[in-house]
């Protein structure tokens, strides 16, 4: 399931996975999130908005990181999300999409509040719809990565397929090296 929260605070790991580059600070990429997630256009070159977004990041990133660990939120970062769920105005508005009617939020302003209460606000919906212990975080100790987990009997350990590959074989050398140490031991 993708979710937006999920894409935000984990845009912190392509840093150590691939690029060198935070892609907040990648126009390009952040042109391509917006526009999945329909946010405003945010222009990196603009130091305040920025700055908002790197500290919601921070923020959320610790918020979803103890809900994993602890499964529970302190009730003072509650009530830090129920103040920036208060950043944006908006009515609702009927519209027909694909056949169907549907409820669309619309902002007073497409701006950064604006685009700070729909991050928020995906948590938020995740946290009080969805089973909470399928929000883990990756297994390897290397990546940061937060994931939802689809399978059947919420077991999936790893972000990706490199992830547990990687976790495979470390596990698989671990285990030969100590057989290898049991040996010698035995041995003397
Ligand atoms: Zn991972």
């Amino acid at each position: 399931m993708n979710m937006l929260f999920l894409d935000f605070i984990n845009s912190q790991w392509y840093i150590n996975h691939q690029l060198f580059k935070d892609p907040l600070y990648d126009q390009k990429w952040l042109d391509e999130f917006c526009t999945k997630w329909n946010l405003s256009e945010i222009n990196i070159l603009n130091t305040e908005n920025m700055k908002e977004l790197i500290k919601l990041r921070a923020f959320l990133s610790f918020v979803v990181n103890k809900l994993c660990k602890s499964k529970v939120i302190s009730k003072s970062n509650i009530n830090k999300l129920n103040q920036l769920l208060l950043s944006s105005k908006f009515h609702k508005e009927i519209a027909m999409e694909d056949g169907k009617y549907k409820l669309n939020n619309v902002p007073e302003k497409l701006n950064i509040e604006w685009d700070i209460y729909q991050i928020v606000l995906s948590f938020a919906d995740a946290l009080t719809q969805i089973n909470i212990d399928r929000i883990k975080l990756c297994q390897n100790p290397d990546c940061g990565w937060v994931f939802y987990d689809e399978s059947r009997g919420c077991t999936r350990k790893w972000c990706d397929n490199t992830c547990a590959s990687l976790m495979k074989v470390r596990k698989f050398r671990e285990s030969k090296k100590q057989h290898k140490y049991t040996n010698k031991k035995e041995k003397k």
